[in-house]
């Protein structure tokens, strides 16, 4: 007999979400069924369920009626016969980068190169991407889900629910700081510090021993509060009030920074980027992991003579989720600084459009179950 769940699921563009009775999946081969928790409610989604398609009409949607919900936590439920990393009653994040497994990439420990590069519940970034959506249907704003087991971080028992399903953000980050290589005596512009992806990035530079973050962002309230995480090695500036390649020449000895990492969103301006980019010094690491979208402007001879790289990073990799729970788990991060504000599921457009609300990134917004 077939079991239900319930389950939010958007039926149109611009419509709410209705809470439904939908068919329970079950687990086969190496898949697993977990039982939600929890799900992060992503800031930009309100942006990618209006405009998505006119933004961005490349990057499929999951096919209409949809559950999405991208940072999915719950306790495993029910394993398929080959499944061997985890069991029933294991507490998980669920990675929702899907991809196919079996191509050079995949093997290469890259899914973000796979042509079946995929968000579940959320977005995909190829036309495979719709191959994934028809093996994962379900996003995370459901009783259970279905993942595939390599998707799997087990969570330390230090580490709530509430404050895992921020992993998603941390684990951008984390990704985008191990591009930087070693950071000991370096410092880092962290361009739009105090959004969501933002405080993970500052958190886990300084985690991993950054020497200085040069923190810009508009607001100054947050920027205050973000320095306090380490006020010894966190400089702020409002770029309200200035140019930041200006202000990060001010403070390094007309040098400038080793790093930038930009995590500006989908409606920012790419010249607070370009200015941040400036502020790089000769030979510098320049990693993007913000959503924002347009053609900007660089100016390819600084780029030769002055050996910049630009690097692009996508999400993450489940061992990378690992490594950050274990970091989360012995006290390395440290994540009572945020503040989780959640809705139940039946509260789920609610959930939507009040995840502007809060203290900048350091509110973590989700939907518990
Ligand atoms: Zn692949």
């Amino acid at each position: 007999m077939t079991e239900l769940m319930r389950a939010a699921r958007l039926h149109a563009v611009g419509e709410k979400m209705l809470i439904e009775q939908v068919e329970r999946p079950t687990a086969t081969g190496t898949d697993v069924v977990v039982a939600v928790k929890g799900c992060g409610m992503v800031p930009n989604l309100a942006n990618v369920l209006a405009n998505w398609r006119t933004w961005y009409p490349r990057m499929p949607l999951p096919p209409l009626p949809a559950i999405f919900g991208l940072d999915p936590v719950g306790v495993v439920h029910e394993v398929g016969d080959q499944v061997v990393s985890v069991k029933p009653g294991d507490r998980v994040y669920v990675n929702p980068g899907r991809s196919c497994g079996a191509c050079h990439p995949c093997g290469s420990n890259a899914p973000q190169k796979c042509a079946y590069w995929t968000l579940g519940g959320y977005f995909g970034y190829n036309p495979g991407s719709l191959d994934m959506f028809a093996r994962y249907p379900y996003g995370g704003f459901c009783e259970y889900m279905l993942a595939p087991q390599s998707a799997l971080v087990k969570l330390p028992d230090s580490l709530e629910f509430r404050h895992a399903t921020r992993l998603g953000y941390l684990g951008t980050s984390y990704a985008a700081v191990k591009k930087l290589g070693p950071l000991a005596d370096r410092t880092l512009i962290v361009n739009g510090a105090t959004g969501t992806l933002g405080v993970g990035v500052t958190l886990v530079a300084l985690a991993l021993g950054v020497s200085r973050v040069l923190a810009v962002a508009r607001g100054v309230p947050l920027l205050e509060r973000l320095k306090e995480l380490a006020p010894g090695r966190i400089e702020t500036f409002s770029n309200r009030e200035g140019g930041t390649e200006e202000w990060v020449k001010s403070r390094t000895g007309d040098r400038g920074a080793d790093f930038m990492i930009d995590t500006l969103g989908a409606v920012a301006s790419l010249d607070a980027l370009g200015d941040a980019m400036r502020g790089v010094a000769r030979g510098g690491r320049i990693v993007n992991i913000g959503g924002t979208a347009g053609e900007l402007g660089i100016n390819v001879k600084w780029w030769m003579d002055e050996q910049m790289e630009l690097v692009g990073s996508v999400w993450f990799t489940a061992a990378e989720g690992m490594e950050l729970a274990g970091m989360v788990g012995s006290g390395v991060i440290d994540l009572s600084v945020l503040e989780p504000r959640s809705w139940p599921l039946d509260d789920i457009n609610e959930a939507i459009s009040g995840v502007s609300s809060g203290a900048g990134g350091f509110t973590s917004y989700l939907v518990e179950l």
